[in-house]
């Protein structure tokens, strides 16, 4: 039977927690583990009400990897699926080694005192669990996850060589609220003002945040929307592993009234992730902006409308200039009906259900440390159809696909 360690009872903890009690078969017993025992509770109860099933609760400091390589012998787990903050992979890396079992993420590792997210960190691990004979899966939620999926999956079924990549992140909900952000506020407001970076020519160039945008019209009518050029750390390990890719980029759409609140939160100080001394105490201005905005994890009740994210691929098939579209549309109400979340959280717990899944029994397993890309996507991509995350593919003449015209 296998048993799984969720760590983190946040808004994607708690999509992968449902979706994995979902799946007895696969998922034979779960310890949701996190910071704050409370919130592991509710969503247990949650789970219970939902789906029937009990699962397992405890509290851990993620950053302590002697306490969770306990959690995970006490627990008898055979992956640990870190769903908590990028700040914790590599002591949760260190715990699996410790524990031996196997590891993996959503989110490459960012120190908390630079805002500077990398894979060198986690490759660096490649040798430790090739040694150890355990596998670290890195990256499994939707960007970075299913897009790197849609990457590999196109150049196995669709290309010979794919030329260039750009990767349209749409969220059209609307949560109703003057400001929030859709997943964890502090990592969200970091790595939307940090440089721009995109890849051309074998090199990363680096521009201004926010400098370069356009308008992008979704298809099955999600809307038009002004889609903003920025870093994503899956264009790194993509480029590593296609290394026929000439051009990647990343764009994400981001409302007027999202920009406007950030601009006024930046120019006053509040988005520094340095401490100021306030009242004799030291504090993290980003850190208490994130005590003060909605709770992610809360906004389900109020959004809607429909995610859409996909990628617009060019290259060659059989010598002739070949290029595609292909996205997911997801809808905010539809997974809050299912799990309680919107569906940003929904959009990144489903993949890591499905991640772990072939972790457990597709044999995704091979002891090191993999990128999702670098794995067989077709099983994966089956998958995505049947847990709630149907994709789509349209073939995009030279023309369409340069000016994102995919309706
Ligand atoms: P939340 O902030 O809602 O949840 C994070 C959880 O981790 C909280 O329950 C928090 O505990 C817990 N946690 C933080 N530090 C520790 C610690 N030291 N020990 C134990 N638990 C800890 O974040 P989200 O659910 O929105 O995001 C979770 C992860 O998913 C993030 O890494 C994020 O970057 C990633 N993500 C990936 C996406 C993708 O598509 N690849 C998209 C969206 C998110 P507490 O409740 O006590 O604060």
């Amino acid at each position: 039977m296998n048993k799984v360690l969720i760590i983190g009872a946040g808004g994607v903890g708690s999509v992968v927690a449902h979706k994995c009690a979902m799946l007895p078969d696969v998922f034979g017993e779960i310890t949701l583990a996190s910071r704050t025992l409370s919130k592991c509770d509710d969503i247990a109860a949650s789970v219970k009400r939902r789906t029937g099933r009990e699962i397992a609760t405890a509290k851990v400091d993620a950053d302590n990897s002697d306490e969770t390589a306990a959690l995970i012998r006490k627990t008898g787990s055979k992956l640990l699926i870190n769903v908590a903050l990028p700040y914790q992979d590599l002591n949760l890396m260190d715990a699996c080694l410790k524990a031996g079992i196997d590891y993996m993420d959503t989110a490459n590792y960012e120190p908390l005192d630079v805002a500077k997210f990398e894979y060198s960190w986690q490759w660096a691990y490649q040798e430790k669990f090739e040694k150890a004979g355990h596998s670290a899966l890195l990256g499994s939620g939707f960007d970075p996850g299913v897009t790197n999926v849609f990457t590999a999956w196109a150049l196995k079924h669709h290309f010979d060589e794919i030329h260039t990549l750009d990767i349209i992140d749409v969220n059209g909900g609307d949560h109703g609220h003057a400001f929030a952000t859709n997943f964890n506020p502090e990592i969200n407001i970091r790595e939307v003002t940090a440089e721009c970076r995109h890849y051309e020519q074998g090199e990363f160039v680096e521009t201004a945040a926010m400098s370069e945008h356009r308008s992008f019209t979704c298809p099955q009518g999600v809307g038009n929307y002004e889609i903003y050029r920025m870093y994503h750390e899956e264009l790194e390990s993509l480029v590593k592993h296609i290394p026929t890719i000439k051009r990647a980029q990343f764009w994400m759409s981001f409302s007027p009234n999202y920009l406007k609140h950030l601009e006024v939160l930046q120019n006053v100080g509040m988005t520094r992730i340095d401490e100021v001394e306030y009242q004799g105490q030291k504090i993290v201005p980003l850190q208490f902006l994130k005590a003060v905005l909605p709770n992610p994890g809360d906004l389900g009740e109020t959004t809607k409308g429909r995610t859409c994210i996909g990628n617009v691929i060019t290259g060659v098939k059989d010598g002739k200039p070949k290029a595609i579209y292909i996205y997911n549309i997801c809808d905010h109400e539809k997974c809050f009906e299912e799990v309680g979340s919107q569906a940003i959280s929904y959009t990144t717990g489903v993949p890591t259900m499905i991640g772990a899944k072939q972790m457990l029994t597709g044999g995704w397993d091979r002891p090191g440390v993999w990128n999702i890309e670098q794995n067989d996507p077709d099983a994966f991509m089956a998958d995505l159809n049947e847990h709630g995350l149907p994709w789509q593919v349209i073939e995009l003449s030279h023309e369409d696909a340069a000016a994102f015209r995919v309706v």
